[in-house]
């Protein structure tokens, strides 16, 4: 007869008033939330009594979102596991190439569609998504818990360049925001989230979010100055501001970008494609 399996036992959970240690080890880009010294190295942290991996994670200084896989002694656990002592915990980010299938991802699904909602600081980022066709709502009047009740409510992922709104419960999809510039921030979130199957560049309004209809040249004429009515056949309009569209020079210095974020990924192993985003 086999030995009882010890390992297979549930955690002793800790007498009441004990103090609970359990060891980080954080993995690629989560090292930047960390304080210095943490970084890429294990390290081992008391936990408030009955912690959970989210608590501790988050109490650490890395947002949940960023996070796609957490291993409590080898094994693939969800966020409310509960810490116990002498655990060893080892978190890692969003996969890019890794192919993590066999083990639990911390979110079965995917949000379906793609739908955004940005921070005050990322009006830039907001209007090339919506460029690309991505429902994004931006107001730069927006409040986080109004961020967050729109996450909650629209099923919206979170933009941000802000560690603290990620960590807010009603937001369960995010994206932390690390490059600077409106275009590297859009490749950064079309390279995360795997955005370039399902974009529809030049269907939604830039300025108010609503979709795009193709008009005739006929409607579109008593809007049009004169120079773009001679020159142009193809118009669309929006319904929620009236605007009227055209593939003017606007759209052909855009057209490099989509261009660019559309194309096939070069795989150059000598420097990662993360690093040109930065
Ligand atoms: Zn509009």
């Amino acid at each position: 007869m086999a030995a009882p399996d010890v390992h297979a036992l549930p955690p002793h959970p800790a007498p009441a008033g004990a103090r609970v240690h359990a060891t980080f080890r954080f993995y690629e880009e989560l090292n930047d939330f960390l304080a210095p010294q943490r970084r890429g190295q294990s390290f081992s942290v008391p936990c408030a009594r009955a912690a959970t991996t989210k608590h501790m994670i988050e109490a650490l200084g890395v947002p949940h979102t960023e996070v796609e896989l957490i291993l409590v002694n080898g094994e693939s656990v969800g966020f409310d596991r509960l810490l116990a002592d002498g655990d060893r915990v080892a978190v890692y980010p969003t996969f890019e190439a890794f192919d993590v299938t066999p083990l639990l991802r911390l979110r079965e699904e995917p949000l379906r569609v793609s739908r955004f909602v940005a921070d005050a600081h990322l009006g830039g980022l907001a209007h090339l998504l919506r460029m690309m066709g991505f429902d994004t709502r931006y107001d730069n009047a927006y409040a986080d818990h109004e961020i967050e009740r729109l996450a909650a409510a629209e099923h919206r992922i979170a933009l941000t360049r802000d560690r603290e709104l990620l960590k807010r419960r009603g937001i369960t999809h995010g994206v932390y925001v690390r490059s600077l510039r409106s275009p590297a921030q859009l490749r950064e979130v079309f390279d995360r989230l795997d955005l370039a199957r399902a974009a529809r560049p030049f269907t939604r309004c830039l300025h108010c979010n609503e979709r795009l209809v193709a008009i005739d040249k006929a409607r579109a004429l008593p809007q049009l100055p004169p120079r773009v009515a001679a020159s142009f056949e193809r118009f669309s309009a929006c319904d929620g501001c009236g605007r009227v569209f055209w593939e003017g020079s606007h759209w052909r210095r855009m057209q490099g970008l989509i261009d660019e974020l559309l194309a096939p990924r070069r795989v150059d192993c000598a420097a990662p494609a993360r690093e040109a985003t930065r």
